[in-house]
Order: C-alpha cells, then structure tokens, then sequence
C-alpha cells in the first residue's frame, strides 16, 4: 500500500488523526471534498475579520487534557459566549439566569425567581420530562418556554418542541445568578488568528487533496492505504443499507457592511418563529478586530436534503436506533475506523470531537 492511512475528511478530527499519526512515524494521506482544509471550523479573513465561514464557534471545554492539547497549535483570548436573545424586539440575555429572570418578570432575588418558576411549571404536572417541550418548561417554565425557546427551536430542527429529545436543551445553563455566561465550562476562548491556522499546523507536512470526494472514486480510495480514517456519514458509507440519517441542514448569508458596529454583540438570537432566521453572527466581535467595516452572517435552518452539507445530525431514538445498526457494521469493517461528528452521528461539540480523536489515537499503531 502506498498509504499507512487514509483520512477522509480534513475536520478537527481528521486533522488530529493525521497530526498524531504522522508523528508516529505513519505516512498519511487527507482527503477532503471541500475546496478548503478545516470542515466546520473554518474560518476566513475579509476585511481583517477572521469570519466563521461555518456558523459561530466558540471553544470551550472542562477538560484539561483538550484544553492543552489545543492550546499547542493557538493561543485563546478570553472571550465568553454571551448572547442575546431578541423575541419580537424584545432584549433578553442568554443562558437563563438572573438578568433574564429578571427582563421577563422583574423579579430581582433568587427567591422570587425559583417561586414564579415553581408557578408556571404546576400548571403542567410535569413529572419525568418526556420531550423538549416537558423539559424546558420545567427548567425555566412556561414565559421562557414560548418566548425564548419554542420558536427558536422549531425553526433551528424543523421539528415541534415535543418531538424532539430531551437532552438538546439540556446543553444550556440555567442559573440563579447574575451570569450571562452560555457555557459552564473552566476554559472556554477564540483561537487567534482563527481556526484555519491550527488545522494547517495540524497539517503541515502531510500530502492533502482538496475538491476530492471518497464516492467520486471509492476503489481507488480502499485500496490505496492499509487503514482508513472516515469522518464522512457513516449511512453513505454503506450505501445507506438500512435507509437514510436524517440530518439538519443550514444556509448562511454574509453580508459586509459599511458601518464598524452592527449589532453589539457576537452572536444575537432570534426566538420568535416567524423570522426565518435563527441568530446573526457579527464575526469582528470574537476577537475584536479594529476595522471601520463588519461581516454579518444570518444562519437559516433548513431541510437537509442528499448531497447537500450535513450541519447536524438528529439524535432521536429513532435515528439514534438506525445508527446502532451502522455502528455494528462499522465494526465489522477491518481496516476502516468511523469518527467524528458526522461518522459517529453525534452532536459533538469541538472539545468532544478531540478527546475523540485522541483516545482514537491511543489505540491506533
Ligand atoms: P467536520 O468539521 O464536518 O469535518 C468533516 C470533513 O469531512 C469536512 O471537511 C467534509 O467536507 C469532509 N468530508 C465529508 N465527507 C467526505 C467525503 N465523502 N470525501 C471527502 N471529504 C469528506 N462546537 C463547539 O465546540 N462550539 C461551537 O460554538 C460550535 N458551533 C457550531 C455551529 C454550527 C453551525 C455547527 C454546524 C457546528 C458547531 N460546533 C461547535 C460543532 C463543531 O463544528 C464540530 O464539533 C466539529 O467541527 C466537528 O469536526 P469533524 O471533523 O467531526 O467534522
Ligand atoms: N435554544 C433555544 N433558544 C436559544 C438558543 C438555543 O431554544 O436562544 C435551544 C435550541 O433548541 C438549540 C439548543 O437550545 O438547538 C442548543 O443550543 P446551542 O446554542 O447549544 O446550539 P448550537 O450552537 O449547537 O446550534
């Protein structure tokens, strides 16, 4: 073989296995059907703003290992996540905690917070959440449920809230202080100079092919390395034997405008279901680039449809059960290995998407 790996798909992933694998000592070849290195994390200079070409993303994690390890190819500022969320023009601030509490009811102690949520969510019985729609009226009740949640839920899976899973709103705090905070994790930043950069240190030195799909040319690609690294869909992989993942699909607009400050803020929600979008990403304010003009993107949920970018897969039970079937295919594959987000079918954050990527390369030789 001429290849000791074949990786197919330059992600944070991919780009990992391929760092680690070659200073192994392994030959390695990357595959990427974009015309870019990097995946979902690319980011790309206009006007002196690294832009997130892939919708906002902010590291952040608990684990220390993760936070090292990315921690060698960048150096993080100290950005903390803070959005806002804008129902109807209406101002709230984002994760749920005091100042929310606080634009909703007016109530200004802890106390008086707990007791109007106490409220609202007897109105419904809610035992053991079953849904979306149970569990977040019995996090934050009934108000924030309609303003700040359903809309932008729908919208955002294409699904109403109580048919969807449980956990996805699970993913943001609820809290008692003054915390505007939208994630609890000890490290959280933006990797200067963007994300493009650590995947080309991941990758420096190693032969990549971009504008190159595995499908285009499948046996050539089996047989080109003794083991094969596939961060692409796993149901494609196989043909989609068993049927097809379903997956949520999304649009982005850019737009440059002639002003030095849009909106105020990184990344501005908007909850209400009868706006098409989901949140405006205002990229200058990740790493404050001083520059007179700034690049807005409107993120719009959409179907996902075959052969169009897969943003995010559908972790029901159902999907989670037809992936369980691929799962025990993959296993039965000898020299291919599945990994990542659209490989593993797993709403993976990026510190996930390493602490995957690194125990892949512990038991790799
Ligand atoms: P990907 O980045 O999808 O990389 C897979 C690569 O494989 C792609 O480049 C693709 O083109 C290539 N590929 C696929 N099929 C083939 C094929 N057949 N042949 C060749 N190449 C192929 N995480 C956070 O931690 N914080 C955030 O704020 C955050 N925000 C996000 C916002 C959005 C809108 C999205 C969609 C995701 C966000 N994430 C965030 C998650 C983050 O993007 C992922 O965890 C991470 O990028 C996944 O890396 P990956 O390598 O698994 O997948
Ligand atoms: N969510 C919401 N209102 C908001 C922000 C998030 O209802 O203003 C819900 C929505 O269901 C979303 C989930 O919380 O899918 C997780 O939000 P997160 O910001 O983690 O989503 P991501 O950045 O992964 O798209």
């Amino acid at each position: 073989m001429e290849y000791d790996y074949l990786i197919v798909g330059s992600g944070l992933f991919g780009s990992i296995i391929a760092h680690e694998m070659t200073k192994k000592g392994k030959k390695c070849l990357v595959i990427e059907k974009r015309s870019h290195i990097g995946g979902n994390v690319y980011t790309e200079n206009t006007e002196n703003i690294n832009v997130h070409r892939y919708g906002a993303h902010i590291f952040h994690t608990n684990s220390r290992e993760v936070w090292e390890y990315i921690n060698q190819f960048a150096d993080f500022n100290r950005y903390t996540n803070s959005p806002v969320a804008n129902y109807k023009g209406e101002l709230y601030n984002l994760p749920f905690n005091m100042n929310t509490f606080y634009q909703m009811w007016k109530v200004k102690t802890p106390e008086e917070a707990r007791a109007k949520i106490e409220e609202q969510k007897r109105e419904f019985h809610i035992e053991n959440p079953q849904n979306l729609e149970e569990q977040a009226i019995s996090l934050i009740g009934k108000d924030i449920y309609e303003k700040l949640i359903k809309g932008y839920t729908e919208k955002q899976w294409g699904r109403e809230c109580r048919d969807l899973p449980a956990f996805i709103i699970k993913r943001l705090p609820v809290r008692y202080t003054f915390d505007n905070n939208y994630f609890n994790d000890l490290y959280q930043g933006i990797p200067i100079g963007g994300y493009t950069r650590i995947i080309e240190k991941m990758l420096e030195g190693i032969e990549v092919k971009l504008d190159t799909d595995f499908f285009d040319d499948r046996d050539r690609w089996l047989n080109i390395a003794d083991k094969i690294v596939f961060t692409g869909m796993i149901d494609q992989y196989f043909d989609y034997r068993y049927g097809e993942l379903e997956y949520r699909g999304l649009e982005f607009e850019f737009e440059t405008l002639d002003m030095e400050n849009y909106q105020g803020n990184a990344v501005i929600n908007y909850t209400d279901a009868e706006t098409p979008f989901t949140r405006i990403i205002e990229h200058k304010h990740f790493e404050g680039a001083d520059c007179p003009k700034t690049v807005i993107t409107r993120e719009y949920p959409k179907t996902w449809v075959k052969g169009e970018e897969a943003y995010y897969p559908m972790n029901d039970d159902k999907n989670s059960q037809l992936f369980e079937k691929y799962r025990e295919l993959a296993e039965k594959e000898d020299n291919v290995i599945f990994g990542g987000r659209l490989g593993m079918y797993q709403y993976f954050d990026m510190w996930q998407v390493i602490d995957e990527a690194l125990k892949l390369v512990r038991d790799l030789d």
